[in-house]
């Protein structure tokens, strides 16, 4: 095996970052903070995502004690969007603990004690907000490395491709000017040494780089195992009546406190068809979602293990953590709501809508029924209410009909 020119290679990065390193905000004003907003931005979402987020974040908590005595609520209001809001929860726990301490963490191994910060971040945090001597692997830097020795292994994960390069990383650290050499290398695999293929004919690495020298195609390198893809149906209720929106809150621990449309039961029932289908894509699953629109008058199996649900005012969407596809498909999922209503009868007033819910005893079944449904035209408000609270007391009994908003109410604007 031919050595590796680290030394080369490290003064050619260095030298072509002092012209093209990208500029970026965090880096305006390089500090352990701001590397640590970027590096938790940055798991999981693109640069250009990421900034006008970063932006609005360091407006509103300009420091890690802004962050710590900021409410959960507010910091993950501040995220809505990016996804993955563990990432702001562990952030929120992180400025917190650095808050209580004399000093931060100073090594990788220090940082990875703390919320959130993998064997990745630890290095990447340290490295950059702190010039500590160490190359943070990261896609882009695990790309270019893997061609500069042009490497012909196939990895199960980036983590396996981090393990397999680190001992080559660890001899590009230049003593203090890592922070620089990591991002220039971040940039270089970015801009020039790209996922596609690279500007091999421009690149000033090209006498160094063993993929180019023996002819390797670069898009090739590195392998991964191809990933298994998982897809799934999920089925939700739009449910909008008197200016009010059912939602739920969901559950699931990397979702908790977040709003959802309400899922509905998936065993052995057979949903209407969706007025609206939206996609998301999580890592490698791929979730399809039916949103069954339900109008005036309904009955509809909610699966509440996913968490409680409850009317808000549509008023106030605004001031509520919306889950991300959520909120980029609510214009449309209101729109469709809206023309429901328009054709089966006038909105009630927000006071008159309310909702019981309770579980059936044979199957476990929750029921969803608006104790104010909007009216189709021509049908008396009197008859419909009688009808509906006879519906209620058959399917749920005497004693559980008049169950209360589990979200305590609405708040009035
Ligand atoms: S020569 Fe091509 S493959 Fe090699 S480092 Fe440069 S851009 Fe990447």
């Amino acid at each position: 095996m031919k050595p590796f020119p680290s030394v080369a290679i490290s003064t050619v990065l260095l030298s072509w970052g002092a012209h093209h390193l990208r500029p970026l905000p965090w880096r305006a004003n390089r500090s352990v903070y701001g590397t640590i907003v970027s590096e938790f931005m940055l798991q999981q979402t693109q640069v250009q995502t990421v900034i006008p987020y970063f932006l609005r974040w360091i407006r509103r908590f300009p420091t890690a004690e802004h962050v710590a005595h900021a409410r959960e609520d507010e910091i993950l209001k501040y995220w809505e969007g990016l996804g993955y809001y563990t990432r702001a929860r562990n952030l929120h726990r992180l400025c917190q603990i650095l808050c209580q301490m004399a000093i931060p963490p100073q090594t990788p191994h220090e940082w990875r004690t703390m919320p959130g910060v993998g064997p990745y971040s630890a290095v990447s945090i340290c490295a950059i907000g702190q010039n500590f001597d160490a190359i943070a692997l990261d896609g882009n830097v695990i790309r270019v490395l893997a061609r500069l020795i042009g490497c012909r292994e196939t990895f199960r994960s980036k983590t396996a491709a981090a393990a397999h390069l680190k001992n080559y990383a660890d001899t590009l650290a230049v003593p203090s000017q890592c922070a620089f050499l990591n991002e220039a290398l971040m940039d270089f695999g970015a801009t020039i040494c790209t996922p596609r293929g690279g500007s091999c004919e421009n690149c000033p690495l090209k006498n160094l780089c063993q993929a180019h020298l023996r002819e390797l195609p670069p898009d090739a390198i590195p392998t991964f195992t191809p990933p298994v893809r998982k897809s799934e149906v999920v089925h939700r209720l739009l449910a909008v009546c008197g200016g009010k929106i059912l939602l739920q809150i969901s559950r699931r621990r990397r979702l908790h406190a977040i709003f959802e449309f309400p899922q509905l039961r998936q065993d052995g029932i057979s949903h209407p068809l969706p007025s609206f289908t939206g996609r998301r894509n999580i890592g490698n699953h791929c979730c399809e979602e039916r949103f069954i629109l339900s109008g005036g008058l309904f009955c509809e199996s909610i699966d509440l293990s996913r968490g409680p649900v409850g009317w808000i005012p549509i008023t106030d969407l605004e001031d509520v953590v919306l889950s991300g596809p959520h909120r980029r498909w609510l214009p449309r999922l209101l729109d469709l709501a809206d023309a429901a209503e328009s054709t089966i009868g006038k909105s009630l007033p927000p006071e008159r809508v309310e909702n019981f819910y309770g579980r059936l005893p044979n199957n476990g079944l929750t029921y969803l029924l608006p104790r104010a449904p909007c009216l189709p035209s021509g049908v008396r408000r009197g008859a419909l209410r009688a009808l509906v609270a006879q519906l209620a007391e058959r399917i749920l009994g005497k004693d559980e009909v008049g169950g209360s908003n589990p979200l305590g109410g609405s708040r009035q604007k």
